[in-house]
């Protein structure tokens, strides 16, 4: 039986030592060197005496994040990557959450972190991925450990502004990894094409099936995903069977029809998405030039590792159709329960629940948030059994497939972004220039539309209204690009409904009445 993921890691470097196991635009390593140096990295921590401890890694997205990220693993302690892109603001707010023990980064990056709310240790990689390693005290972390011990902490938004640390073991890692290499038959034959940030939770599959499977993951540049036929030809050049991505990286290769000028038929095996919706307008276009690729929709959130649904797209479907998000994973049960806390009947619509080995232990330092989505099993009164509320409205199909509906509350998705629109209020609600505001999304234009009520006085002082331009200026310090509102609408006076509330109702009726 396996505690920690990093015994895949040995396996794998014995099996396979000199296989590429994963490259980044500057260099690649195989699995017998991303050993070593994880080992070597894993002796630097321990040599701090640090055990179940939280690691920052604050590296430039590639090839040495994993190499971190192993190193953490082999130390039983655990890590938390934070992208160098983030505002400081969000960065420091990491930081109270986590209150790290260490911070992983290089001699240039380590600058930057400096100014940031942390007086604690760093690990400079490029000296630590050289030390020498101790082996016996490797083990004997690795001893002491044990396979409900954390892995790492992905932070997602949060409403009140305060991202929310996701907490995962190494049980929740080893359950899904097992599912998901076995459901798509991944093997060392294989090579990923790695889309998802390492802060995002579907990177979790390209990792750990490489890890374990002794395939290849190439880490394809950011910017081509903006640029769909060299995105199509890196995919031919590297000889990617298999990849992974958001739908909403899936829809612009669509759009753009970039199949007309590179033909994968010869080379992608596998297109699994999750994250989003996935239209069927856009899949159909997949479907059409690659016809005889499996396709699969996988649905979950951070709290579930990454997912607990799967649907192995097996008919047509016209474009307005919904894709189902299918059935449970092996070893996860869901529960859909009506208002009543009771298990929806027929085509009753529901809140998707979920229990299972592969269940996040809650957020990290933040009991009150925990409490409010990780409850009781409502229909086990016997003994305490947690599910986790997706706050995701589903129902049955006749097929007995899941479908997605909607949100029950303001979390949204942006270009694959989990988003807390109260985030970006909150943000916005700083700036003194601002009396009330709110966020909506504006689906069919995939915008963030900001609704802003001026402080009272400044018309009468002669001031300028402030515009989407001075707005994310300013917001742009407190959370990431994605975030940044498309489309700022002002108002003399902000619509209030009868509970004294700012009218929703009629903001997203009076979106709609509006171009984009
Ligand atoms: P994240 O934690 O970033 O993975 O976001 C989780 C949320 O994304 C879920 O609660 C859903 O609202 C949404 N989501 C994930 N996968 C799908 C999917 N296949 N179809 C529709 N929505 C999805």
């Amino acid at each position: 039986m396996k505690a920690n993921v990093t015994y895949w890691l040995d396996e794998t470097a014995k099996r396979l030592p000199d296989k590429t196991a994963f490259a980044d635009e500057k260099k690649e390593i195989s699995f017998k060197e991303l050993q070593r140096q994880a080992k070597a990295v894993a002796s630097q921590i321990i040599a701090k005496s640090l055990f179940k401890k939280p690691v920052v890694i604050y590296l430039e997205k590639g090839v040495d994040v994993l190499v971190s990220f192993m190193g953490a693993a082999y130390s039983c302690n655990f890590y938390s990557p934070i992208d160098i892109e983030m505002p400081a603001n969000r960065v420091n707010k990491i930081l109270e959450v986590l209150d790290p023990a260490l911070v992983i980064t290089t001699s240039v990056l380590k600058k930057t972190f400096e100014q940031y709310d942390y007086q604690g240790d760093f690990l400079l990689f490029e000296e630590a991925c050289e030390a020498e390693v101790t082996q016996e005290e490797i083990d004997l972390a690795r001893a002491k450990g044990v396979d409900t011990d954390l892995l790492y902490v992905l932070f997602t938004s949060g409403s009140t502004g305060v991202p929310k640390g996701v907490t995962i073991t190494h049980r929740s890692v080893i359950d899904y990894t097992d599912w998901v290499t076995e459901t798509f038959a991944i093997t060392e034959e294989d090579s990923f094409g790695n889309q998802a940030p390492f802060y995002f939770d579907n990177s979790i599959l390209d990792i750990y099936s490489t890890i374990k499977s002794g395939a290849t993951t190439y880490i394809i540049p950011k910017n081509l995903f903006a640029q769909p036929v060299p995105l199509l030809e890196y995919i031919r050049e590297k000889k990617i069977n298999t990849i992974f991505w958001v739908p909403s990286a899936l829809i612009v290769v669509a759009k753009l029809k970039a199949f007309r000028n590179v033909d994968l038929t010869d080379t992608l095996k596998r297109v699994l998405f999750c994250g989003e919706v996935m239209p069927n307008k856009q899949l159909n276009v997949w479907r059409k030039f690659l016809p005889d690729v499996l396709y699969a929709n996988l649905y979950g959130p951070t709290e579930i590792t990454d997912a607990c649904t799967y649907y192995i797209v097996d008919r047509e479907f016209s474009d307005d159709e919904p894709l189902p998000i299918g059935i449970p994973m092996a070893n996860t049960n869901i529960l859909v329960l009506n208002e009543k806390n009771e298990p929806v009947t027929g085509g009753e619509t529901g809140e998707l629940c979920v229990r299972g080995t592969s269940l996040s232990m809650g957020y990290y330092n933040n009991p009150e948030k925990t409490k409010e989505a990780f409850v009781q099993n409502p229909l086990n009164p016997h003994v305490p059994e947690t599910i986790y509320r997706t706050g995701d409205l589903v129902k049955y199909n006749e097929y007995g497939e899941i479908i997605y509906l909607s949100r029950k509350d303001f979390q949204i998705k942006h270009m694959g972004h989990r988003i807390e629109l109260g985030e970006i209020e909150t943000a916005v609600s700083s700036l003194e220039e601002i009396s009330l505001c709110c966020c909506l999304y504006d689906e069919k234009h995939q915008k963030i539309v900001l609704f802003i009520e001026e402080a009272p006085d400044r018309a009468a002082l002669g001031q300028d209204v402030p515009d989407k331009a001075y707005i994310n200026g300013r917001i742009s310090k407190l959370v990431p690009e994605y975030m940044l509102p498309g489309k700022v609408v002002a108002l003399e006076k902000m619509p209030i409904n009868a509970n004294g509330k700012i009218d929703r109702v009629k903001l997203k009726e009076s979106m709609e009445g509006h171009s984009a």
